[in-house]
């Protein structure tokens, strides 16, 4: 063993399985990272293989190990942290899956959703689960399970079959069976659990039709879960820490406190508020959700609202409309002109999220004069994130009734300091991109490192960020109010376009 210990963090995504090692000071080590394969077995399905997130995970365990010189001795302890509401369903016995893993983006059980909001359940699940009926959710995607697989319901009446997030799937094999467990974060996204009783909840299940023998035990997200088996990576390092992506991007941000807010720009972008003590429920179509933390029997929550499309407008502008050769590339042409010639694009292209919430939105570009160049086109493009981002935030401060003092942020499209300053400027608060923009492992990797006494409390995290840039907004009021007005016109119109004329 050598002098200097790590905290492994594995980062199970959407679309690719990572592992970080952190060292002591909260900075890189090693990384490892591999794509897997997505399914698509019909229009608005979509699958992964269980066995081949488990097998890119590991892979990618050994190889951040061997690329540091370490072996097991040398980790203190692993976080994981995951896509979220992705279920999947396994035979207790042998451990195979019974089905795929759906995956949190598949629309398959919308009629199941659609019936339950029919049948009047839509305040019950927001009162206790914090969330609206959905189809990413897990619930309805278990229900599907069992309805569809041969013998499957059967099977799970007698308490053969296990349910899991992929935290718990990767649990399971980490410890080979041993842990069969979740945490709070990623239980209250599946739609089955009261985030005010911290159980789940039993009619809820009785409508799915899904018996508690299939659902796992729920620990705080920094939790001594268990010890990975020794043939697994070569020695037993505790499990001490597990938490959806987004919310260990919270954690990670060092988000500890009532107010702070953290927004992660990828695909989509997910911007989450702590809430603290308080189950805020939004009058402006967010979602009360559980944060990350280490206490046993009492929680912290969060205020969650996303933009469908961020930094896909700009893979867009890349793969559909050839305006640019690369996503970084956007900034220098935002750059080169002073404003966007009074274009405003809404790119809507699936509907538009909180506060909208219309499923039938779709992509507008308004304003348009014959002096509109690429340059503009590009940079409205931009400015529609900042823009979305910033009706959520202000959704947020109404929620919870509180001004935002800073944003941190994180994510690809964060890198675009044109967007940040941008982003600055429309809300009228300062942005901070940490110098790691890896929060979402960091929060894991936080999580395991504070249950094990690796770092001994926040404030040692919090003296990690040290290096960060600082977005000061710096555009007037009135500039300020007539490009939001502007906004404003333009999401009309997209609404507009979603009505049927009479
Ligand atoms: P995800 O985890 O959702 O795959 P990432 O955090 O890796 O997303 O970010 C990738 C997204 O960020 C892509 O949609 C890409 O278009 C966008 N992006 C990456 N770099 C930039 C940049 N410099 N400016 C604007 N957008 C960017």
């Amino acid at each position: 063993m050598g002098t200097e210990s790590f905290i492994m963090a594995i980062d199970q995504g959407t679309t690719s399985s990572r592992c970080i090692l952190f060292d002591h000071s909260g900075k890189i080590r090693s990384m490892a990272q591999k794509e897997f394969t997505q399914y698509y077995p019909r229009s608005g399905w979509v699958e992964h293989d269980p066995k081949e997130i488990w097998s890119s995970q590991l892979s990618v365990a050994k190889e951040a190990m061997e690329s540091a010189g370490v072996s097991a001795d040398d980790i203190k302890a692993i976080g994981i942290t995951n896509q979220r509401e992705t279920t999947i369903v396994w035979d207790r016995k042998t451990g195979e899956p019974i089905y795929n893993a759906i995956v949190w983006q598949c629309r398959r059980t919308a009629d199941i959703i659609n019936k339950m909001i029919e049948d009047g359940w839509g305040a019950k699940i927001k009162e206790r689960t914090g969330l609206v009926p959905d189809a990413y959710f897990s619930g309805s995607k278990i229900t599907w399970i069992l309805d569809n697989v041969d013998g499957a319901r059967e099977k799970a009446e007698r308490g053969e079959l296990a349910f899991g997030t992929v935290d718990t799937w990767l649990m399971w094999n980490l410890t080979k069976g041993k842990v069969y467990a979740t945490d709070y974060t990623n239980a209250s996204r599946t739609m089955l659990f009261d985030i005010h009783k911290l159980e789940w909840d039993r009619e809820i299940m009785d409508y799915l039709k899904i018996p508690e023998s299939i659902l796992p035990e729920v620990k705080p997200s920094g939790f001594m879960y268990g010890y990975t088996e020794a043939e697994v990576l070569g020695g037993s390092i505790p499990i001490a820490g597990a938490a959806g992506d987004q919310q260990a991007a919270l954690f990670g941000q060092c988000c500890f406190s009532v107010g702070d807010v953290k927004n992660t720009y990828g695909t989509g972008s997910f911007i989450l508020m702590n809430t603290g003590d308080e189950a805020v429920k939004s009058g402006n179509g967010l979602l009360t959700t559980i944060a990350a933390g280490c206490q046993e029997d009492k929680v912290e929550y969060a205020l969650e609202g996303s933009v469908f499309v961020a930094g896909a407008s700009i893979q867009w502008l890349r793969d559909s409309m050839h305006m640019i050769d690369s996503a970084s590339e956007s900034q220098k042409f935002a750059e080169s002109v002073n404003d966007t010639s009074g274009v405003y694009i809404v790119p809507s292209f699936t509907g538009l999220g909180a506060p909208y919430w219309n499923q039938d939105a779709r992509g507008v570009v308004v304003g348009l004069t014959r002096g509109c160049t690429k340059e503009h086109f590009i940079r409205a493009t931009l400015e529609s994130i900042a823009y979305q981002t910033g009706d959520v935030i202000h959704a947020m401060e109404e929620d919870a009734g509180e001004k935002l003092k800073v944003l941190k942020v994180d994510g690809g499209a964060s890198a675009n300091d044109f967007l940040m300053q941008f982003q600055a400027d429309i809300v009228g608060t300062k942005v901070c991109r940490p110098e790691c923009i890896e929060t979402t492992a960091l929060g894991a990797a936080y999580l395991a490192g504070l249950t094990t006494g690796y770092w001994n409390d926040k404030e040692e995290i919090i003296a990690h960020r040290v290096s960060e840039q600082v977005f000061e907004p710096d555009m007037e009021e009135g500039e300020r109010n007539a490009l939001l007005k502007g906004w404003k016109k333009a999401v009309k119109c997209a609404l507009v376009w979603a009505e049927e004329l009479l």
